[in-house]
């Protein structure tokens, strides 16, 4: 086993990663920076490394600095979390050289499936379902307009890059294609110092369904069935529940066997995770695979019983799998929101700044993973989730209602959060009995009571 290793990252996947490792005894090593000094990720670590000032392009994003606090500390091996330098190829790579064990798949797993149209292309030849759309990336205009007609509009054109919803746009016909081809392209370079684009048929009102996958460094690939995260604000998530509401035992299996060969297909190991849409049809087609941890894991983990951070410890430290795909069972439903300082009522703006009094949630059925406390200050520089409340039961209607209960018993004050906003969709009758498409929200925003983000958050003084 990994003896002690260095987290590079901050907030709540930090502590999750540093509590797994207490419990497989590996010392850990956290990096912070200025702004994060009194974080509990610095306080609870074994060690901890200053590694420059509060904006990440001067600290959690400089591979330089991360490999150097490794190599002062000694330790074995880097977990990237996720965001930041999880899937810089670049940075795996500089693991390997270094002799440091990179906690994720290889530099060249991670180029590989980080570029989305090459994705496409490998998984597509592993027989998995794909979007219609442009064979990898375009460059000519006039040749991608005749692809998007050949495909049928509307199509969405995508960054070959991208990532976290961004450069991404929509096309209606052909007279528009050419204005939002050059805005994805231009939107793509900015955000990720690469303009290439392809095209793919945009699939109306779809479930965004993926699959959990762990893989062995000695080719034993399974998938921990599917999370639903159909609950999308700007193509970003906002609530994930498994199991989903809306597939068939059928098509789980058929589905999950297609993610077992996407990840076969790149010869992928440790924990990853292949994403499809699904549509009203129940075709469903692979969009892309993130490689590394996501940040809704702990709805897998509640429904399995499968910790997915010791898996990956154990995995990278060559072990392997303990289960075969029979031995996993979905004994459970559990439903997850991500709570975020920011203001519905100023169009979700971030709402950093001081929580003046904290009381998270507890009882039966839930699980609140956080870094922040009464105290706290959310510095500016970073995303804007501060927790994850993770409701759970044996099945969807008592997993929701717990999921209420608990954002019910939140409190905090002196920022605004989204708290009230989703305890309203975990009320919708659309969400309760159909669950959600893509266009949830949307829709939602649409019939939502008119009064629902302007009340005050704050409980009444008594
Ligand atoms: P990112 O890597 O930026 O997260 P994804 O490819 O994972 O981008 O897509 C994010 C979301 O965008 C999906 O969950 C879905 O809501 C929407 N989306 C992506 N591709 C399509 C498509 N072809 N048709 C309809 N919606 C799509």
């Amino acid at each position: 086993m990994l003896k002690k290793i260095l987290i590079a990252n901050r907030g709540e996947i930090a502590l999750r990663i540093i509590r797994a490792c207490r419990e497989l005894g590996i010392e850990t090593v956290a990096v912070y920076s200025e702004a994060d000094e009194q974080s509990l990720h610095v306080q609870l670590a074994d060690g901890a490394i200053c590694i420059g000032p509060g904006p990440s392009g001067e600290s959690y994003l400089r591979p330089e600095r991360i490999i150097a606090a490794a190599e002062i500390a000694d330790v074995d091996a880097i977990h990237p979390g996720y965001g930041f330098l999880a899937e810089d190829d670049d940075f795996a790579e500089q693991c390997e050289e270094c002799k440091i064990k990179f906690i994720g798949p290889r530099s060249e797993t991670i180029a590989l499936m980080g570029n989305k149209a090459r994705a496409r292309e490998t998984v597509k030849a592993a027989g998995v379902p794909t979007v219609p759309g442009s064979a990898g990336a375009v460059e000519d205009p006039a040749e991608a307009v005749k692809i998007a007609e050949q495909i049928g509009f509307p199509v969405i054109i995508k960054a070959v890059a991208g990532g976290g919803g961004r450069g991404m746009r929509l096309a209606h016909n052909a007279v528009s294609f050419q204005k939002e081809f050059n805005a994805a392209s231009n939107e793509a370079l900015k955000a990720f110092g690469d303009g290439s684009v392809y095209v793919e048929k945009y699939i109306e009102e779809p479930r965004h369904i993926e699959f959990q996958i762990l893989a062995d460094e000695h080719g034993n690939v399974i998938h921990l069935g599917e999370r639903d995260c159909s609950v999308q604000r700007r193509h970003q998530k906002v609530i994930e529940e498994a199991p989903s509401p809306f597939l068939t035992p059928e098509l789980r299996e058929k589905m999950g066997k297609a993610a077992v060969a996407a990840a076969e297909a790149c010869n992928y190991w440790n924990a990853g995770t292949i994403e499809f849409l699904v549509d009203k049809h129940r075709n469903f087609y692979f969009i892309e695979m993130n490689t590394r941890i996501q940040v809704e894991h702990p709805v897998t983990e509640e429904v399995t019983g499968i910790d997915l951070i010791k898996q990956q410890l154990r995995i990278a430290a060559g072990e392997k799998l303990q289960f075969k795909q029979d031995d996993i069972k979905i004994k459970a439903h559990a439903i997850e929101i991500r709570v975020c300082a920011e203001d519905p009522a100023r169009n979700f703006a971030p709402s950093p700044g001081e929580i003046t009094l904290y009381y998270p949630p507890g009882g039966h059925g839930v699980r609140v993973d956080s870094h922040v406390y009464g105290g706290y200050h959310i510095p500016p520089y970073y995303d804007s989730m501060i927790s994850k409340v993770v409701a759970y039961g044996p099945n969807r209607e008592i997993a929701l209602d717990r999921a209420y209960r608990a954002l019910s018993e939140y409190l905090i004050r002196g920022i605004k959060t989204n708290i009230s906003f989703c305890r309203a969709i975990l009320r919708d009758p659309v969400f309760v009995e159909q669950g959600a498409t893509t266009r949830f929200i949307e829709d939602f925003f649409k019939r939502a009571p008119k009064d629902l983000f302007e009340k005050p958050e704050e409980p009444k003084e008594s």
